[in-house]
């Protein structure tokens, strides 16, 4: 399959290995994660969340259940819900989602917008996964030709070692354990350029929760749509 296709099955594939039951993606874009997290048996609540009214509005026809949803029934109940709102935001409503996916979101943060998010996301959401995507920029020198960035809206494409660096120092921050895996394997005798889209896994350590302390959001997202 596809890149792209390649991430949602890794993210699912992650969330299904935990037992995650509830799930928010940052950045969902066209909500496509969604189809692939519903066939994890154990999740029971999905927010995605873009800050893209416009992508959200036409792609809520894939939150609605598809027909072969109807003859074959989960076994747990599932809600998806989309929602309008920035990464750097808490809603009030998505305080005790247990998991946290960003899939190729954080190339297209400025500086102080992905610092915002990385607070957010570990020091006051602090769900116990996360699970994050983005370009490796080693890989870049395989695509024949190649100049600047893979997509005109990055704002940067790190190398292995600056994006496991801006996780490591995440996890020695708030407290998380982080391994490294990817998608799109580099052909014969480049191996050790890494994988063409990077991903991090972090786990939050045991002990190491501060949910008693975690600031009270509001409701600041705007719903666009819910399904069943
Ligand atoms: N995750 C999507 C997927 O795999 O199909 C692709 C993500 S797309 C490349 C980047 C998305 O991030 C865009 O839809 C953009 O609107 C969204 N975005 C940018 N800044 C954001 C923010 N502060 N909060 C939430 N979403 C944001």
């Amino acid at each position: 399959p596809p890149l792209f296709i390649q991430r949602y099955y890794l993210v699912a594939e992650v969330m299904k290995n935990h037992n995650v039951e509830s799930v928010i993606d940052f950045g969902c874009a066209e909500c496509r994660l969604a189809p692939f997290l519903k066939q994890v048996p154990t999740i029971q609540q999905v927010a995605l969340v873009d800050i893209d009214r416009i992508s959200l509005e036409m792609s809520r026809f894939r939150i609605k259940p598809m027909v072969y949803e109807f003859l074959e029934k989960r076994l747990k109940p599932l809600t998806v819900e989309i929602f309008c709102g920035s990464a750097t935001d808490l809603d009030s409503r998505l305080m005790d989602f247990e998991a946290v996916s960003m899939i190729e979101l954080i190339e297209h943060l400025y500086p102080d917008t992905l610092e915002a998010v990385r607070e957010n996301v570990f020091g006051r959401l602090q769900p116990r996964l996360v699970v994050i995507t983005t370009p490796n920029a080693d890989f870049n020198q395989l695509f024949p030709g190649f100049k600047g960035f893979r997509h005109a809206d990055h704002k940067f494409e790190w190398t292995k070692e600056q994006f496991q660096s801006w996780c490591d120092n995440t996890a020695d921050t708030w407290g998380y354990e982080v391994n490294y895996t990817g998608v799109g394997e580099a052909p014969e005798g480049f191996t050790h350029l890494g994988f063409c889209s990077q991903a991090a896994v972090f786990q939050r350590k045991v002990g190491h929760s501060c949910k008693g302390e975690k600031s009270i959001g509001s409701e600041c997202y705007q719903k666009i749509e819910e399904s069943n």
